[in-house]
């Protein structure tokens, strides 16, 4: 199957063999059996379900769906995208150990990195990805993991995946992606080699901001290894956020499509829009498209108040990926916790906002910018 039929027809993990066209919801916290020899059945494995922190239909589905889509032996589906990185770390780093990681990371990642993973008694190394010679330079003995994002967030810069993961074969260390802004639809980073990679499921997975989830994909070992993290530590995906997040994906492909053709149209208009200092918008990202978020630093006289202010339909909300068109505002949000130094070196201004781009007509998400920045002048 191509990419945009196996993205509607995914594996159903339902029970019974009269099988409904969707898949219900199991919102149930545990499975009941008919005796103790019945219970045994999911201890020798013919019954994949006893309680729903250890497993659940509507969860492994969305598990599975995803890992299908990124061309993974398994998936596992966990509360957040935050819960699928923490599995994910902890499945390959024990303390002691140390991992490089990207300096230029989702802040809530990087603030789950430095506070308690580091605190965990894994040593971490924040590294600029673009310089390998870097990157190398800071592998030590010690080091297990390299994580990055394959597409970087506020700026937009494509990771040289094939590099690193010539890197971390020739030192035999794990590489681990975060694919949230680039989707399976775009890029597939375990094809390229990486061994794990994550998904805020919250993004385009489930594309209507209406579940927080998260995803990691992998071999089947390490999956197998966070999945153990995961019930664990009780980070488990509730039913009905799975549920929601299989009924978002269905339309990835769709979605993807609409959202990067928009994108590219309005980095085109913004790149001519006086007021707009410069356009972040990747180019050759893959042969799908570029990707759905467009970032503009404005020059110093444009109120950025007023921008949003006159934005109209479109609104200020400090996630991205739904089906509208949305702006938010990386030095308050994603990037708020990090020092006004770290923010001048990763190229983080007071003057940059970050535009997820919806699925409307591109040509009034044009107009709406084009107006709210001529007011905001
Ligand atoms: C949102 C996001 C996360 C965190 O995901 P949650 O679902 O909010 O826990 C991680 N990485 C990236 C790139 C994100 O955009």
């Amino acid at each position: 199957m191509k990419f945009n039929t196996k993205n509607v027809h995914m594996k159903s993990h339902q029970l019974k063999t009269d099988k409904s066209k969707a898949t219900p919801i199991y919102q149930t916290s545990a499975f009941a059996f008919t005796d103790l020899d019945d219970m045994e059945t999911y201890f020798n494995g013919e019954k994949n379900y006893l309680y729903t922190r250890m497993g659940n239909p509507n969860t492994d589905e969305l598990g599975q769906a995803v890992a299908d889509m990124e061309n993974a032996e398994a998936g596992v589906a966990s509360a957040s995208g935050l819960s699928a990185i923490l599995a994910g770390f902890l499945a390959v780093a024990k303390p002691g150990d140390h991992v490089i990681v990207a300096e230029d990371l989702y802040g809530g990642t990087f603030q789950l990195i430095d506070e308690e993973i580091r605190g965990l008694g894994i040593a971490i190394d924040f590294i600029d990805m673009t310089n390998l010679k870097a990157v190398e330079d800071a592998v030590t003995e010690k080091t297990v993991l390299i994580y990055t994002e394959s597409i970087t967030n506020p700026l937009l810069r494509v990771e040289d995946l094939k590099a690193l993961v010539t890197l971390s074969e020739k030192h035999d260390l794990k590489l681990m992606v975060d694919n949230t802004f680039a989707t399976p639809y775009l890029i597939r980073p375990l094809e390229e080699g990486a061994d794990l990679v994550v998904h805020s499921a919250t993004k385009y997975i489930g594309g209507h901001s209406d579940v927080t989830a998260g995803v990691l994909c992998g071999g089947s070992e390490l999956v197998q290894q966070a999945r153990k993290k995961i019930t664990t530590l009780g980070s488990n995906l509730g039913p009905f956020d799975g549920w929601l997040a299989v009924r978002g994906l269905k339309t990835l492909s769709l979605r993807m499509r609409a959202q990067c053709d928009n994108a590219q149209m309005l980095a085109d208009a913004l790149a001519l829009t006086p007021g707009v200092k410069r356009v972040f918008y990747p180019q050759g990202a893959s042969d799908a498209g570029n990707g759905a978020i467009v970032t503009i630093d404005l020059e110093d006289d444009i109120d950025l108040n007023a921008l949003t202010r006159g934005l109209s339909w479109i609104k200020v909300v400090p996630t991205l990926a739904g089906v509208e068109t949305t702006v938010s505002y990386p030095k308050g949000t994603s990037h708020r916790a990090l020092t006004e130094t770290m923010r001048q070196k990763l190229g983080v201004t007071a003057q940059m906002i970050r535009i997820s781009v919806g699925i409307e007509d591109g040509t009034d998400i044009i107009e709406a910018f084009s107006e709210a920045v001529k007011q905001a002048r």
